[in-house]
């Protein structure tokens, strides 16, 4: 939080120190003057002396992305992006690689597998949906902690020889967390000692109750080895998905969230990112966590170069001035001088947040009083 000593405020509004603790006295909130007070505290004592407040926004200097609302109008369907989570060889890779290969759109020209992060399946029946190829907690809570939500649907995939699991149990946990809707996969169903029944059970002591014990959390029996069930849990999805009514505006300035980023020795810094809203074309000027950058390029799950992506579709984006955190948004701004001031405000605010333990600099809390 931001502070600022008693002394150090009077000098900005042009008023007496002494003033200023008479001030604080008077509101019940005896201080000295070397005293540091808290911004909300600092907010009302300049109001009292009768200043104008002009808190310097972040939006001002940086771009506040979450803010502006796309009116109900603009709004367009959207993939589901769903996450695959589960006790460590329960089968989560398999069944990524599984439902991969269910893509109706598999081996259209030029199509070769790449693993950039997150992958998109076009289903018979011609619903899209996207996984994120990175399976496991870890990549959930920390894109979590950093206020990165992609995550409509989370997979359980138990393994029906197995049971509930410590991670399996983590995953229930931390899916509840985030409040997002989960589809459990039994796998391993081609085992003949799968016992699903048991697995259902056991999951209601985590008040879990799947439909098959008539509740209303969706349980799909499957084997990501012989590809059965892998069309029921597409179709669970999509169910969830319309219930969830996912929605998008696509035609505006992208805002997309990086999901897997890296330096590649010939391409440079590269990025996939899931567009949140908007659609991100070739030669769009952006920033992206404390970088900006330039997209030179854009590739698809299979390697593809696109001219532009659209909501909920994954993408690597080539053209970035460094390698970003997953976790860090992509906004695009109009020209690089914009990009280039964000870029570089949030990289001295970062600088900052290393080397001072106290931030005590005004500057970030007000512009102009008078
Ligand atoms: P992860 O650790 O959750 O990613 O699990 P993996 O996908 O690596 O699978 C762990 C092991 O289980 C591997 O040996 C897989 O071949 C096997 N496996 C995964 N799914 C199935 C399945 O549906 N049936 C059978 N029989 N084996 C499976
Ligand atoms: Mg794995």
């Amino acid at each position: 939080p931001e502070a600022i000593t008693v002394q150090e405020l009077a000098n900005r509004m042009a008023e007496k120190g002494a003033d200023l603790v008479k001030a604080m006295f008077n509101l019940g909130m005896p201080v000295t003057i070397t005293q540091t007070i808290d911004q909300d505290t600092a907010e009302l004592l300049v109001e009292e002396f009768g200043h104008n407040i002009q808190r310097v926004s972040e939006a001002d200097v940086d771009i506040v992305t979450t803010d502006d609302v796309d009116p109900e109008e603009t709004l367009k369907p959207r993939p589901p992006v769903v996450t695959i989570m589960g006790h460590v060889d329960h089968g989560k890779t398999s069944l990524l690689d599984a439902l991969r290969g269910t893509d109706v759109t598999r081996g259209e020209a030029g199509g070769i597998t790449q693993h950039i992060g997150a992958y998109q399946v076009k289903t018979k029946g011609g619903d899209i949906v996207t996984f994120l190829d990175t399976p496991g907690h870890e990549a959930f809570t920390e894109m979590r902690m950093r206020g990165a939500n992609v995550t409509d649907i989370v997979v359980l995939v138990v393994a029906a020889d197995d049971g509930l699991m410590p991670q399996t149990i983590e995953a229930i946990n931390h899916t509840k967390a985030a409040g997002v809707p989960m589809i459990v996969a039994i796998n391993k169903m081609d085992k003949p000692e799968a016992k699903p029944q048991r697995i259902r059970e056991r999951l209601l002591e985590h008040e879990i109750v799947v439909e098959e014990m008539s509740g209303d959390v969706q349980d799909v029996e499957v084997s990501a080895k012989t590809g059965d069930g892998l069309d029921k849990l597409l179709d669970a999805i999509n169910l969830q998905s319309e219930l969830l009514e996912l929605k998008a505006r696509p035609d505006r300035d992208a805002e997309a969230t990086v999901v897997e980023a890296k330096l590649d020795k010939g391409k440079g810094p590269l990025a996939t990112v899931l567009i949140n809203r908007g659609t991100l074309k070739r030669g769009d000027i952006f920033v992206v966590g404390t970088q900006s950058g330039r997209v030179r390029a854009l590739h698809d799950d299979k390697g593809r170069q696109v001219k532009e992506a659209g909501p909920s579709m994954p993408v690597e984006v080539l053209g970035l001035g460094g390698v970003p955190r997953a976790g860090d948004t992509l906004t695009v701004v109009e020209d690089e001088q914009r990009a280039r001031e964000v870029a570089e405000y949030r990289q001295e605010k970062a600088d900052e947040k290393r080397t001072t333990v106290a931030p005590t600099n005004i500057d970030t809390m007000f512009s102009a009083l008078n």
